[in-house]
C-alpha cells in the first residue's frame, strides 16, 4: 500500500521527525510513502495570519533530507512530494518555481478562499457567517481552476470544504459531475484522503458517491493519510482499501519525477 500525504515538523503543526515517519510506514508494512510538506507560502508572496507551511529557507534543507531518506531506505520506497496551495494568480509563480526543484509529485490543495484558511480549526466559526451554497460554489470554481492550472499531479482532500460539517443545500451533483470530467480531463488524479474521519465531519475526503462517480468517469486515484503525527501514517487504510474496491477502483496511481505509472490495488 501507499501512502502520499505527509507531513514533517516544518511546516510547524505537525509533528515528529521523517524517520519516524518512515518507522511507522515499516510497522505498517506499507510498500511505499511520499512526503508532501506544506510549501513555503512565502515563496508565493504570501503571509497569511497563522503560519501554515514551512520557512522559504527550509524548502531546500526539506528536499535534501526526503532525497537522502529516499536513498537509504530500503524496505518502504520514499517519494519526494510536496503539498502546494492553490491561490488564484499565483499560477505564474508556482509555474516557474515549479521548473526549479526535481518533485515526485505536487500536490495541489485549497485551504484559502480569499484570505480565509477555512480548513483551520481557529477560523471555523466562520462558517456560521456563510451561505453554504455560494461557499460550496465559490470552492468548487477554486478546484476547476486547479485542474485548469494543469500545475498539479494530484488534487488535496478534494471536498475539504466539508470538513467542519456545514453542508449546502443545493444538490451538488451536476457539480460533481462536472469536476470529476475537469479531473479526467486535465490528468489530475484525486486522492482518497483519509484525515477526514479525524475532523468533524467523521468521513473521507471524498465520500463513497463522489469517490464511485470519479471511479466511472476514469479519474485516477492515489491515497494519502494526510499524517501530520509519525502515528496517522496510514490511518484507516484496510477502510479506504475496502472502500476503493467498492468505488470500482482496481489500481493505484505512483509517481517518479512527476510521470504516472499504475500498480495493482
Ligand atoms: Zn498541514
Ligand atoms: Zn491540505
Amino acid at each position: 500500500m501507499i501512502d502520499y500525504h505527509l507531513h514533517t515538523s516544518r511546516c510547524c503543526h505537525a509533528t515528529g521527525t521523517l524517520d519516524q515517519y518512515l518507522a511507522e510506514a515499516e510497522k505498517k508494512e506499507l510498500a511505499e510513502i511520499g512526503f508532501a510538506d506544506h510549501f513555503p507560502l512565502g515563496l508565493l508572496g504570501i503571509e497569511p495570519r497563522n503560519q501554515v507551511t514551512m520557512d522559504p529557507e527550509e524548502l531546500e534543507k526539506y528536499m535534501k533530507q526526503v532525497n537522502t531518506l529516499k536513498k537509504n531506505s530500503h524496505l518502504v520506497k520514499v517519494k519526494l512530494g510536496v503539498e502546494i496551495d492553490y491561490l488564484p494568480g499565483t499560477e505564474k509563480k508556482v509555474e516557474q518555481l515549479l521548473g526549479k526543484y526535481d518533485f515526485d509529485y505536487v500536490i495541489g490543495s485549497i485551504h484559502f478562499i480569499g484570505d480565509w484558511d477555512f480548513t483551520h480549526p481557529v477560523y471555523a466559526e466562520d462558517y456560521k457567517h456563510q451561505d453554504m451554497d455560494d461557499l460550496y460554489r465559490r470552492y468548487y470554481e477554486l478546484v476547476a481552476r486547479v485542474c485548469e492550472s494543469g500545475l498539479f499531479d494530484i488534487i488535496g482532500h478534494i471536498d475539504v470544504v466539508k470538513k467542519f460539517g456545514y453542508r449546502p443545500d443545493d444538490n451538488l451533483d451536476s457539480i460533481r459531475l462536472e469536476t470529476a470530467r475537469l479531473l479526467r480531463e486535465s490528468g489530475t488524479c484525486l486522492e482518497l484522503n483519509t484525515a477526514g474521519r479525524d475532523a468533524p465531519v467523521g468521513e473521507f475526503y471524498p465520500d463513497r458517491g463522489f469517490l464511485a462517480l470519479c471511479c466511472s468517469e476514469g479519474v485516477d486515484i492515489t491515497l494519502g493519510s494526510d499524517a501530520h503525527a509519525p502515528d496517522q501514517v496510514g490511518r484507516y487504510f484496510p477502510e479506504a482499501v475496502r472502500l476503493l474496491k467498492k468505488a470500482g477502483y482496481r489500481e493505484l496511481t505512483v509517481f517518479e519525477r512527476r510521470a504516472k505509472s499504475k500498480q495493482p490495488l
